[in-house]
């Protein structure tokens, strides 16, 4: 894994326009979606298969995605139908129309179990004591009252953005090999990004479909949510690369984001690095004991908005976290209603 540094390439300068799609390997296109988020496209992927198609990841439930779709099938799909859809793993610019797809197919859904089961949950409105766990989080670490309750509310319109999951599934699970678009691929399920996220290695072609576990250029979201708040993802997420020590470092890598490319080790030293200066600036900033927004506002100076601070302080959390379990930070709230930490050494 430790090969020498070198830079990543990108065989593709452009991107595929929506309901157009482009062929990276042999029976395997590559089509580009419209998020209506700052992160503006998701890749999605697809397989030919003698009787249709398999379809990895599908958008989320948008007219801008829907019409998309309606290119993709009537014009390199050529009309035939989708025989699967595979998830990545259960955020909603992934699956969010993968019910919609499901139902119109009469297609088989595969994916992990658990981000089956965490996509059911989390895209259902007013699941008994979710809003109270999501407020409690957020007051606990710093928001005041009135901020806690909108950004709540605000939940909803991310559920807004999903067709209704699918109600059952074909489960996959780590090391099973599943035959898509008549190549066999290794499934390789990862924690940090998500709780059962899967890539997908095609040993034969050294194609490694990635999902967003390893993204070239954004990092991907590592963060602590309500329905977990001692967990440690980053914990995860580090002790997640060995998983992919098989993938040569010459492998095609399909992102979900961005543009595929090459350059797997080299990435995988990047993530590293960044989330050990990212410890080490938060060892710095809790010199002085730091309610987790406080400390949140300190290590993403540039970001604004209620709802960008919810985010940043699930990302803070996964840093404050870590380093608990790793016994460099302590929770010195003393039983007080505000989470409270400090850096031990
Ligand atoms: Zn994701």
């Amino acid at each position: 894994m430790l090969a020498k540094r070198g830079k990543l390439e990108f065989p593709w300068a452009d991107t595929p326009p929506p309901g157009e799609a482009r062929e990276v390997a042999p029976g395997l296109f590559w089509a580009r979606l419209p998020l209506p988020f700052r992160l503006n496209h998701v890749n999605v992927w697809l397989l030919e298969e003698d009787d249709g198609w398999t379809v990895i990841d599908t958008g989320c439930a948008t007219p801008e995605i829907i019409a998309a779709w309606e290119a993709l099938l009537a014009g390199p799909m050529r009309g035939r139908p989708v025989r699967r859809v595979v998830a990545t793993h259960g955020h909603v610019d992934h699956i969010g129309l993968s019910g919609w797809m499901v139902s119109r197919f009469d297609a088989d859904y595969v994916g992990t179990f658990a981000e089956w089961m965490w996509a059911r949950v989390s895209h259902m409105h007013d699941v008994p004591g979710s809003n109270d766990a999501h407020h409690y989080y957020l007051v606990r670490n710093g928001f005041d009252d009135a901020v806690a309750q909108k950004l709540v509310k605000s939940r909803h319109r991310f559920i807004n953005l999903s067709s209704p999951i699918p109600g059952w599934i074909t489960e996959i699970r780590d090391g099973e090999t599943v035959r898509l678009g008549g190549r066999s691929w290794r499934v390789i399920v990862t924690r940090g990004h998500a709780f059962e996220h899967a890539s997908f290695l095609d040993e034969e072609a050294n194609i490694l479909i990635a999902g967003d576990h390893l993204l070239p250029k954004i990092t991907p979201v590592i963060a602590v949510y309500e329905m977990m708040p001692k967990a440690d993802p980053l914990g995860d997420y580090l002790e997640s690369f060995p998983s992919f020590s098989d993938v040569r470092p010459d492998a095609l890598v399909l992102p979900s984001h961005d543009t595929p490319y090459y350059g797997i080790s080299e990435r995988i030293l990047e993530l590293r690095e960044h989330h050990d200066k990212r410890l080490a600036a938060t060892v710095e900033f809790l010199r002085t004991p730091r309610v987790p927004l406080d400390l949140s506002k300190s290590m993403f100076p540039h970001i604004e908005g209620p709802d960008n601070m919810g985010f940043a302080l699930g990302e803070t959390l996964a840093h404050v976290n870590h380093l608990v379990r790793l016994g460099a930070v302590a929770d010195v709230s003393a039983g007080s209603g505000t989470a409270l930490y400090q850096a031990l050494r």
